[in-house]
């Protein structure tokens, strides 16, 4: 039975607001629905959230829900880096559109840094990661797939992603199977883990979803079993 990423990986909305101005955006959608910021293109730092990073419970979090890491300030990197160096207990995803613009190095252990990637003519941004982001772990997500992105160079990376349009926009795009296989079939020839979201289950079948975790992430849920296994007998 496939899983819901959301389930394994939880937004931490650190910074919300974006300019890089894609038309599918959620977040923007959401953030004036709900009216969260004035303007979702003026970027916004909230440093009172960062201490949820403080919970002793090990979670999975991704950074950059509603953002992008290519808009953030330098001090609140330095803000965010210094209480991640804090908290080894967790394991923290970044995600940017545009690596062009980082020049960024982080020796932490519990850092992820990724590229979304939603066609082939997107996939100079894998190089650009890798190029100008010094990190420990690297990922790729690819959603929502547009197109066949072929040959993939997936040396040095850690964990993809394969994700099609959700929402209005899903009856004019959709994913073919065979591009998600493939991709598959080239990450695992590299011995990559490879997760196909839960809105590729209409595309592929429940029965060919491949739904798999990195070690470090696998470790954490585990260990939050555990402890909601000590909290439970605590309270008994
Ligand atoms: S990069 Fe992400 S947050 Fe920014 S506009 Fe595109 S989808 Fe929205």
């Amino acid at each position: 039975m496939s899983v819901c990423i959301k389930d394994k990986i939880q937004n931490m909305n650190l910074v919300i607001g974006c300019n890089i101005g894609c038309n599918y955006c959620y977040a923007k959608n959401n953030v004036n629905r709900y009216h969260i910021t004035e303007d979702f293109s003026k970027p916004e730092f909230f440093p009172k959230k960062l201490r949820l990073m403080d919970k002793a419970r090990p979670q999975n979090f991704l950074l950059a829900g509603m953002s992008d890491f290519a808009c953030w300030k330098k001090q609140w990197c330095d803000a965010v880096f210094e209480k991640i160096s804090e908290n080894p207990q967790h394991q923290f995803l970044f995600l940017t559109k545009r690596p062009d613009l980082l020049n960024f190095e982080t020796d932490l252990e519990n850092v992820w840094f990724g590229v979304t990637v939603t066609r082939k003519a997107e996939l100079w941004r894998i190089d650009a990661l890798r190029k100008n982001v010094h990190a420990k772990h690297y990922h790729v997500t690819f959603e929502p797939l547009y197109d066949d992105p072929g040959k993939v160079d997936l040396e040095g990376i850690d964990w993809i992603v394969i994700g099609t349009m959700t929402g209005a926009q899903s009856k004019k795009v959709q994913t073919d199977p065979v591009w998600a296989y493939s991709l598959t079939k080239q990450a695992h020839l590299l011995n990559i883990p490879v997760f196909m979201k839960e809105d590729l289950v209409c595309v592929v079948g429940e029965k060919n979803i491949v739904q798999e975790m990195p070690y470090e992430f696998n470790k954490v849920l585990e260990a939050q079993k555990v402890w909601y296994k000590q909290k439970k007998t605590a309270s008994l």
